[in-house]
């Protein structure tokens, strides 16, 4: 058990609510302002449930139990914490201050983090890349000012990107860029890094029924207090607002990577902010949604942005040869719904038809 966990147990074991001296009843409201928690319902019976802005997005954590008041006051501190530490543009954070210096020792998350990304990076052949943070800002994903770069910018700034140019010892936890202007950003990994520190906070509390929402990606502690499996919409690509289906999950993350999450349209061509990084462009592989289901957050945040990048084909072929560490629901472009075998059973389709993905097909 680390450090961070270890101060919560003992929190939760002093009957402490974290952070609760700021936080009160506020009825139903959700959240204006980046880092206001706002709690919803804090009652004799029932969920804790507290709702924050954090990581450019509404977030939402329910705990059910007798310590579920300090496990959601501590998941909310730990949102936080790891909103500053991780983002790459903020200067006051751990990450962008790598990103202005070039040069670093990183802390136990971040270090934990860059392992897991370049572990993926090579697992997925290089669609899991997290140095693509030159490329989203001349896109406009970072700060606002959408255009299409030209070509060139692009190749001058694809170098940028490479991973060989990034040394890391795993021992001294030493990170460098070997170029300036190389940045990192944690932006398709971190979200399902927070879900899972949850969970840990969860652990330590003794809650055994609970589940965060991260903007969508949603991770559960466990079953529902009745004992079913907890039910989640996954979002319709085509169709703001609606739902493509129902996931059963326990003690899972489901995590989704979609086109439509946040892109600009110049002279009536859409551009999305996952980036292919052999073309440093928005990827264009056939998806426009991939849902990842895994025990494992981390993995499932970076797996739905890595087989986003893959496309179907390529897809298929790594969760055949990896499928024993999660399963995948793939949305085509042409509205078609591709689900791995695992999810037999788990998934209610709303919307298209359902293609089932097995290993050895009958
Ligand atoms: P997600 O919503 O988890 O798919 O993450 C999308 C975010 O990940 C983007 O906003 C970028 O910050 C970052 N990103 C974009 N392209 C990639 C990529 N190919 N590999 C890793 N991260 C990426
Ligand atoms: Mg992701």
């Amino acid at each position: 058990m680390n450090t961070k966990v270890k101060k919560i147990v003992s929190l939760c074991a002093a009957g402490i609510a974290v952070g609760s001296m700021m936080l009160s009843g506020c009825g139903d409201r959700v959240p204006e302002d980046k880092g206001e928690p706002v709690v919803t319902e804090f009652q004799q019976e029932g969920p804790a449930e507290i709702s924050v802005f954090a990581m450019d997005t509404y977030m939402k954590v329910t705990a059910y139990g007798a310590q579920r008041e300090d496990a959601v006051n501590a998941a909310v501190e730990e949102i936080l914490r790891l909103d500053q530490l991780l983002s790459a543009g903020d200067e006051t954070g751990e990450v962008g201050m790598l990103n202005r210096t070039g040069s670093g020792t990183c802390s136990e998350d971040t270090a934990y983090l860059l392992e897991r990304s370049l572990e993926l990076h090579e697992q997925t052949e290089g669609a899991f890349n997290v140095m693509m943070y030159p490329l989203m800002e001349i896109w406009g994903f970072i700060g606002g000012n959408y255009a299409v770069p030209s070509q060139d910018t692009i190749d001058g700034l694809l170098p940028l990107a490479d991973l060989a140019k990034v040394s890391y010892d795993p021992r001294s936890k030493e990170v460098r860029f070997a170029e300036q202007g190389m940045k990192i950003d944690f932006g398709g990994i971190a979200k399902g890094y927070t879900s899972a520190r949850i969970m840990d906070i969860f652990d330590a509390c003794g809650i055994t029924s609970g589940i965060v929402n991260l903007g969508g990606n949603v991770q559960v502690k466990g079953k529902k207090p009745d004992g079913t499996n907890w039910r989640v919409g996954i979002q319709d690509p085509n169709q703001a607002g609606a739902y493509l289906g129902i996931l059963q999950l326990s003690d899972q993350a489901a995590i989704t990577s979609g086109g439509y999450e946040r892109f600009f349209e110049e002279n009536g061509i859409r551009y999305h902010h996952i980036l292919d990084p052999n073309t440093g462009r928005p990827a264009q592989s056939g998806l426009t949604s991939v849902t990842v289901v895994s025990a494992d957050g981390t993995l499932a945040d970076g797996l739905s942005t890595s087989l986003f990048v893959m496309g179907l084909e390529k897809a298929e072929a790594f969760w055949k040869a990896n499928g024993d560490m999660f399963d995948a629901v793939m949305v085509t472009d042409d509205g078609n719904i591709y689900v791995t075998e695992g999810l037999e059973g788990r998934f209610e389709s709303k919307a298209g038809d359902v293609h089932m993905i097995r290993r050895d097909p009958a």
